[in-house]
């Protein structure tokens, strides 16, 4: 379900079909670009995609991986893309939730549209995952769980040794600017991690 009422093809006046979904992101691109400061103001739709950010974390550990889940939503309302740990899957040290869904942005929406895109996290990013988010161009990042209260359950757990380096400072080294709302205090967000970590 998503949080908007209007489908994205009644909004268009078009049906959208494998081809047209692209030119409905550009358009997205377009539309966002004319009403950005329209949008600022996300605190429902935030909750709303942390929780499926959650659900996607909930998935990532019933399947063996660590309990980290991402998503990619358009302006409108719109999923593009999500992603799940798969460190352990994977066999991939780099398989964070938001460098895999970075990789996917990769192959489905150009630069373009990828600079229109709200990213959204059940937990604050790392260093490694809010470089690929720079680099991505993706322009807004929300989380829920913050990095040091991850931290304080992980505790010494090998499988997660923090960097304690903020997404904030991160970005904040960049060329151009990231935009970051969290921490979210969504009790599901620390209930994702319970008894999972060593610490
Ligand atoms: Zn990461």
């Amino acid at each position: 379900m998503l949080p908007k009422a209007l489908p994205a093809w009644d909004y268009f006046g078009k049906s959208r079909d494998a081809v047209g979904h692209f030119d409905y992101v550009a358009q997205l691109s377009r539309h966002h670009a004319l009403t950005r400061w329209g949008w600022d103001d996300h605190g429902m739709d935030d909750e709303t995609f942390l929780h499926r950010a959650i659900d996607l974390a909930a998935d990532a550990r019933a399947r063996g991986d660590h309990p980290f889940g991402a998503l990619l939503v358009t302006p409108d309302g719109e999923i593009v893309a999500s992603a799940r740990n798969s460190v352990n899957t994977d066999s991939d040290p780099t398989g964070h939730a938001e460098t895999n869904l970075v990789r996917e942005a990769g192959r489905l929406v150009d630069a373009d549209t990828r600079r229109t895109l709200t990213l959204y996290t059940s937990t604050e990013p790392c260093a490694m995952c809010a470089g690929a988010i720079y680099w991505a161009g993706i322009p807004t990042v929300v989380y829920a769980l913050s990095e040091v209260d991850l931290a304080a359950m992980t505790g010494d757990d090998p499988a997660n040794p923090s960097m304690s380096l903020p997404c904030r400072e991160v970005f904040a080294r960049g060329a151009h600017p990231t935009a970051v709302r969290g921490p979210y205090d969504i009790p599901a967000a620390h209930e994702v991690h319970a008894g999972f970590w060593r610490g």
